[in-house]
């Protein structure tokens, strides 16, 4: 039966940088069109870690020797460009594969803005580390400049932004159009470009949000059946890594809920990934996020393999 999907694409989809990136996307496009092939409507959102930190440092960098150019490009503007290299290969390489298959379906990536609030408490407490680990010159540099920075899990300081909550997806009725039009839709990359709201003017805010809460408002606003959260791993875990690590295979949100509280899932990976999960499914009748890896979506979604997760 076919069913109305948004998929939400983790790191190892895209790869860390453009050679890997032209390749990935290949192996991507084919686990894409194994759900278009069944038939299914499909809406891509992907990440951006490593993209939007590369190109920030790089516009930073052609400031310094520059000296008519700004050192200081807006995040928000490195995460659209972040949108546009990253759904131009996509869109690409699915094209390819769909014409391979014989599927006449085009394939469409919306710059997408998502609007915050600008006193989302997530603005004062920066917690998304971007880009490569600084060196001292760079690190002094980035201190002298007001660049605010972490130490991260002991292997150095990166740049850290702000990562608020997602409250609405500007385009969602050209998404919601192309969509219905029988067009696949690439949107809301990276996590879609934070803007705020000044009466009509959308202003660009220096975060990124999480691309996998704004993927659960894309699934919602387009009363999808499933979120799909394709990532490095075929199932969720609790004790994760631990002598009773034990898989998941089907958990109902209240379940989810207890396991989030007793901290099984880790801050920055898997944790937003099931909260992103919790917050679809409780969201409506029978809507199911299902997390697996990239190369199992088709098992996933005829019920083969992955952790989903339900109202009940
Ligand atoms: P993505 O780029 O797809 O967002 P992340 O690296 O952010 O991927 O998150 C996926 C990773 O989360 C997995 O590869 C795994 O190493 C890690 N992880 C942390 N906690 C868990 C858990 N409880 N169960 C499964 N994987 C977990
Ligand atoms: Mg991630």
């Amino acid at each position: 039966m076919k069913k109305r999907i948004v998929i939400a694409l983790g790191g190892n989809a895209l790869g860390n940088n453009l050679p890997e990136q032209m390749i990935a996307v290949k192996h991507t496009s084919k686990a894409i069109a194994d759900l278009i092939e069944e038939g299914h409507e499909v809406v891509i959102s992907h990440g951006n870690g490593p993209q939007v930190g590369m190109i920030n440092e790089a516009m930073a960098e052609y400031g310094r020797s520059n000296k008519e150019h700004p050192t200081f490009t807006p995040l928000s503007v490195c995460v659209a460009m972040s949108q546009a290299y990253i759904g131009y290969d996509l869109q690409n390489a699915l094209r390819e594969e769909l014409i391979g298959r014989g599927i006449p379906k085009s394939v469409a990536t919306v710059i997408t803005q998502v609007r915050v609030d600008s006193d989302d408490p997530k603005f004062l407490n920066p917690s998304k580390p971007i880009g490569h680990f600084m060196n001292e010159e760079e690190l002094e540099y980035a201190k002298a400049n007001g660049i605010q920075v972490m130490e991260d899990a002991g292997r150095g300081y990166r740049r850290v932004v702000a990562s608020p909550m997602p409250k609405e997806i500007i385009e969602i009725n050209t998404i919601r159009n192309l969509l219905e039009s029988g067009e696949i839709v690439i949107a809301c990359g990276g996590g879609g470009i934070p803007v705020t709201r000044i009466g009509n003017h959308l202003k660009g805010a220096a975060a990124v949000i999480d691309k996998d809460f704004a993927s659960a408002l894309l699934a919602k606003e387009l009363n999808a059946d499933y979120l799909i959260i394709l990532t490095a791993v075929e199932k969720v875990a609790i004790a994760f890594r631990g002598p009773n690590e034990k898989w998941l295979d089907a958990i109902s949100v209240e379940e989810a809920r207890q396991y989030i509280s007793e901290g099984h899932f880790a801050p920055g990976s898997m944790l937003p990934k099931v909260q992103a999960a919790v917050e679809f499914a409780s969201s409506g009748e029978n809507r199911t996020a299902l997390i697996t890896l990239l190369e199992k979506a088709k098992d996933g979604i005829n019920g083969k393999t992955g952790t989903f997760i339900r109202k009940a």
